[in-house]
């Protein structure tokens, strides 16, 4: 956990918190590592992101994910999806069926995969940015 750094004023001492990386806390959450300290385990499970660091004791519970992920992976997917539905039809006019069943088994392995990824990468951010309880380490 950081030490928050002291500064001193006239007459009082003010904690200063320590400023978080944004994007090695936001890649360490794409690999679904810890965003503190990029060694333990982000989540307990597929997509239920662990209590706290087993690498270093960070407390994770306080993210606020919520549908980001699944907005951003739909935002992703969907695209890719409408841009390869264009090109290849346009361009090899496949049988129907088997093209419909390429591309939903592409969107749904695509998405499976990216999923976690987005979770990790919005908690990485929130916990950066000190959002949602993340800020006082309790
Ligand atoms: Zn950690």
């Amino acid at each position: 956990m950081d030490d928050p750094a002291t500064t001193a004023t006239a007459d009082r001492i003010i904690a200063v918190p320590q400023d978080r990386p944004v994007w090695t806390a936001v890649r360490r959450g794409v690999l679904r590592r810890c965003p503190h300290c990029g060694e333990g385990r982000l989540f307990d499970g597929y997509l239920k992101v662990a209590d706290c660091c087993a690498s270093c004791g960070e407390v994770l519970r306080h993210h606020r994910a919520d549908d980001g992920p699944a907005y951003l992976t739909i935002l992703v997917v969907g695209h890719l999806i409408a841009f390869l539905m264009h090109f290849v039809w346009v361009t090899f006019r496949p049988e129907p069926l088997v093209f419909a069943t390429i591309l939903t088994v592409f969107a749904v392995g695509l998405s499976l995969w990216l999923l976690p990824r987005f979770k990790g990468a919005i908690v990485g951010y929130q916990w950066a940015h000190r959002m949602h309880g993340f800020d006082d380490g309790r």
